[in-house]
């Protein structure tokens, strides 16, 4: 079967729970959710991708920097990465070449990963521009996708494409 493991990685609070449950249920969690963030969760999900079935295991990961030795544990599990920051702070921002170093460090090969600027529905208080994220990218040599997992923007590409980059091996 088309089976692909994908973890999410970035600060707390950048939205990784959001974006899982908006993928697998088509729904925001809201501002009070419930989800111990301190705690490493997997969705499962099923969807045809590209008229392939595909099964998604996801991890949703612990950003705060308490957790950063179980980072490697998460990588060393993900097979592609979503490295995720919220454009309304700039610190999730600079913090995603912390994560970055780690993926290179514990994956023996070259990474397949996306940069995901997230609540990108926040317009009055963004800090971080469209720019200054596809700059980002192409400094990684990663696709850029800006989502909200708040109205579900681009939600499913960040999962498909992943997928896609995977199936390219
Ligand atoms: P995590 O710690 O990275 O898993 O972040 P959460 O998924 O727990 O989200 C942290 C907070 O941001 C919660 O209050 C969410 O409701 C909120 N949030 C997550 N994604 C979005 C988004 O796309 N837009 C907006 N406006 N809020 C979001």
């Amino acid at each position: 079967p088309d089976e692909w493991k994908i973890a999410l990685l970035g600060d707390g609070g950048v939205g990784k729970t959001a974006l899982a449950v908006q993928f697998t249920t088509r729904s925001f969690i809201g501002e009070s959710n419930t989800y111990d963030p301190t705690i490493e969760q997997c969705y499962r999900h099923g969807a045809p991708v590209d008229n392939q079935f595909c099964c998604f295991e996801i991890i949703d990961t612990a950003g705060q920097r308490e957790y950063a030795t179980l980072t490697d544990q998460w990588i060393r599990e993900g097979q592609a990465f979503a490295l995720v920051y919220s454009v309304a702070s700039r610190a999730t921002f600079e913090r995603l070449e912390l994560f970055r170093q780690s993926l290179f460090r514990v994956k023996r090969k070259q990474p397949y990963f996306v940069l995901v600027a997230n609540k990108t529905d926040i317009h009055y208080n963004r800090e971080v521009s469209l720019q200054e994220g596809k700059d980002l990218a192409e400094k990684f040599g990663c696709e850029y996708i800006e989502a909200s997992a708040k109205t579900g923007y681009s939600v499913q590409k960040v999962f498909f494409d992943l997928v896609r980059i995977l199936r390219a091996g």
